[in-house]
C-alpha cells in the first residue's frame, strides 16, 4: 500500500507495562473502524527465535500458521484481531544479525566494514516495511520490546528514528507507554519518571507523539497538562491507562480515552464514524456476568509461571464466555501428583487438561492425572505431550503393555507407543526444526472430534518431534482408543479419543493458538460444556 501508516509503540520507566495489550487494543479499535491493521513485535534478544527458550525465561512460545516460533504477544494480537500473524510479525535481534552475517559471507557487502549503522539498522527497517509492502495493511503497528535506555534495543530505536523521514512524517507515529506511579508518602501521582523516559527518547532523536500513561488511579486533567508541557505533546495526546480487571477491558478503556481518534488525527486520517465494538462489548458483558462457574485443572510442569500457558488460559476465557460461565482454572504441578495423592488433588475438578511439554520432568504425574480422568469419567483434553501421555497411560493400563513409553523419555522401551517422527531422526540442530505450523487433519465421521468441529477437514498448528506409533494403532482401536483425526499426507495420528467415556480427547496439535475472542476454539468450547455437564450445570 503506497501510504501505509507506521505506528511504533515504545516503553519507558519499567518493563511489564503491557505494550502488547496496548498495541493490540489500539489495533482492535482501528480495525473496528474498518482499517486493515497488523501488529509486529521486535524483540531485542539474540536468540533467533524464542523456540529454544525455556518458558520460565520467556513465557509461552506462540506458533503461527506458517510455522514461526514467536513471542507470546503475537497470541494477543491474534486473539484481539482474529487475523493470523506470520513469521514477519516477529523479529529478533538474533534473526537480524543472522541475515546480515549470512549476507556478509555471501559477499553482499564486499569491501565494506559491516556495522550496526547502517547495516543492522537497514535490515531492521526492511523487516518493518516488509509488512506494509505486502499491500494488505493500511496500518502497521510495531511494538518494540524492552524499555527505552536498554543497550539491547538501541538499534531498533535508531531504525525508528531514521524511518520518520523514509516513510514520511504523516505516515509515522510514536506512542510511548510509561508509568505514573502513586507515591503513598506524598499522597501524589508522580510524573518525573515519565519526563525522564521521554528525555531518554529525545536523546535518541525521537519525539513521541502520544503518551499512554499506566496508573493505578485517575490522572487529573491538570496533571495531564503538566505531562504534556514537559514532554512536548498535546494534552489530548496524554492518555490515561488505568489498571484493568481483565485485559479484554483495555480496548474499551482506550476508546473512552479516544486513543484511536488522537492517533487517526495525527496520521491525517479521517475520523468519521465510531468504531463498531458491539461484538466485543457483548463478549465483555458475558465475561463480567457469568451464570455458572466450573473448575477445570491444568496439569503441567511450568504452573508457577502464569505466562507459560497463556494461550490455554485465554482459550478457556473465550470458551467460558461461549458457555456463559466462568472457568476457574486450577494450576496443578505435575511433579506433585503421584498414585497416592492423585484422588485428593483432582477430586474437585470437573475437567482435566494435561498440558504440552518437553522432557521427562513431571511426566509420571501427568500420566497419573490421565488415568484418574479416564477411570472416573472426568472430561479430559490432552494437548500435544498431554495426548502422548493419554496414549502411554492407555497402553500401560488398558493394553497392559508394561513399561510402554515415549522414546523421548525412554529410548529403550519395549513398547514405544510414542516415537520420534521419521523425518526428525537425523536432525541435529534444535532451533526451528520441530514439526511446526499448520497441517491439515481429516476427522473420522461418527467420532466426538467430528461432532466438535462439525466438519471433516480441519487445519491446526503443531510443535513437536514425536508422534503416535502407527504399529500399535490396531491394538488401541480394538480396545477403545480411536484415532479420530489423521494427517492425510503422512498418515500421522493427530487426534485420539475414548469410545467409552463421556468426553476424552487428545490432540497432537495446539488448538489454543487458534482461539480468539471472535472465534472461540470448538475443542475448548465443547470441553467446557462437558465439564459443565459433569458438574450438573448444563
Ligand atoms: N515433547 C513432545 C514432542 O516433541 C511434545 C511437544 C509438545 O507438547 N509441544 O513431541
Amino acid at each position: 500500500m503506497p501510504n501505509t501508516k507506521y505506528i511504533f509503540v515504545t516503553g519507558g520507566v519499567t518493563s511489564s507495562l503491557g505494550k502488547g495489550i496496548i498495541s493490540a487494543s489500539l489495533a482492535k479499535l482501528l480495525q473496528a473502524r474498518g482499517k486493515s491493521v497488523t501488529i509486529q513485535k521486535l524483540d531485542p534478544y539474540i536468540n533467533v527465535d524464542p523456540g529454544t527458550l525455556n518458558p520460565y525465561e520467556h513465557g509461552e512460545c506462540y506458533v503461527t500458521n506458517d510455522g514461526a516460533e514467536t513471542d507470546l504477544d503475537l497470541g494477543h494480537y491474534e486473539r484481539y484481531l482474529n487475523v493470523p500473524t506470520s513469521q514477519a510479525n516477529n523479529v529478533t535481534t538474533g534473526s537480524i544479525y543472522q541475515t546480515v552475517i549470512n549476507k556478509e559471507r555471501e559477499g553482499a557487502y564486499l569491501g565494506k566494514t559491516v556495522q550496526v549503522i547502517p547495516h543492522i539498522t537497514d535490515e531492521i527497517k526492511r523487516r518493518i516495511k516488509l509488512l506494509g509492502e505486502t499491500g494488505e495493511y493500511e496500518i502497521v503497528i510495531t511494538e518494540i520490546g524492552g524499555t527505552v535506555g536498554d543497550i539491547e534495543s538501541l538499534p531498533y530505536i535508531e531504525a525508528v528514528r531514521q524511518l520518520r523521514w523514509e516513510v514520511g512524517v504523516n505516515n509515522f507515529l510514536v506512542i510511548h507507554l510509561t508509568l505514573i506511579p502513586y507515591l503513598k508518602a506524598a499522597g501524589e501521582l508522580k510524573t518525573k519518571p515519565t519526563q525522564h523516559s521521554v528525555k531518554a527518547l529525545l536523546e535518541y532523536g525521537i519525539q513521541p507523539d502520544v503518551l499512554v500513561c499506566r496508573s493505578d488511579r485517575h490522572i487529573p486533567k491538570d496533571l495531564k497538562k503538566k505531562i504534556a508541557l514537559f514532554c512536548n505533546v498535546t494534552s489530548n495526546a496524554v492518555i490515561e491507562s488505568l489498571d484493568a480487571e481483565s485485559i479484554y477491558d483495555v480496548p474499551l478503556l482506550m476508546m473512552k480515552e479516544e486513543l484511536d481518534k488522537v492517533v487517526l488525527r495525527k496520521l491525517k486520517l479521517p475520523v468519521s464514524k465510531e468504531p463498531d465494538m458491539a461484538q466485543w462489548k457483548g463478549f465483555l458483558g458475558i465475561l463480567k456476568n457469568p451464570t455458572a462457574e466450573v473448575k477445570i485443572g491444568l496439569v503441567g510442569k511450568y504452573v508457577e509461571l502464569q505466562d507459560a500457558y497463556k494461550s490455554i488460559a485465554e482459550a478457556f476465557i473465550h470458551a467460558g464466555v461461549s458457555n456463559e460461565c466462568k472457568v476457574n482454572l486450577e494450576m496443578i504441578h505435575s511433579e506433585d501428583i503421584n498414585a497416592d495423592n492423585v484422588v485428593g488433588k483432582l477430586r474437585r475438578l470437573k475437567g482435566i487438561l494435561v498440558a504440552p511439554g518437553f522432557g521427562d520432568r513431571g511426566i509420571d504425574g501427568k500420566i497419573e492425572a490421565v488415568k484418574y480422568a479416564r477411570e472416573n469419567n472426568i472430561p479430559f483434553l490432552g494437548i500435544c505431550l498431554g495426548m502422548q501421555c493419554a496414549v502411554i497411560e492407555f497402553a500401560r493400563n488398558v493394553l497392559k503393555l508394561k513399561g510402554a513409553h515415549t522414546t523421548e523419555v525412554d529410548s529403550d522401551t519395549r513398547y514405544p507407543v510414542i516415537d520420534i517422527m521419521e523425518d526428525q531422526k537425523n536432525i541435529k540442530n534444535k532451533g526451528g526444526t520441530m514439526r511446526l505450523g499448520a497441517y491439515p487433519c481429516k476427522l473420522k465421521r461418527g467420532t466426538k472430534a467430528h461432532a466438535v468441529y462439525s466438519k471433516a477437514n480441519i487445519e491446526e498448528r503443531h510443535r513437536h518431534r514425536y508422534e503416535f506409533n502407527n504399529k500399535f494403532k490396531d491394538k488401541f482401536e480394538k480396545a477403545g482408543m480411536v484415532a479420530s483425526g489423521i494427517n492425510p499426507d503422512g498418515d500421522l495420528v493427530e487426534m485420539v479419543e475414548l469410545k467409552d467415556h463421556p468426553w476424552f480427547i487428545g490432540c497432537q496439535f495446539h488448538p489454543e493458538y487458534k482461539s480468539t475472542v471472535a472465534n472461540p476454539h470448538p475443542l475448548f468450547v465443547r470441553f467446557v460444556k462437558a465439564a459443565l455437564e459433569k458438574a450438573g450445570k448444563a
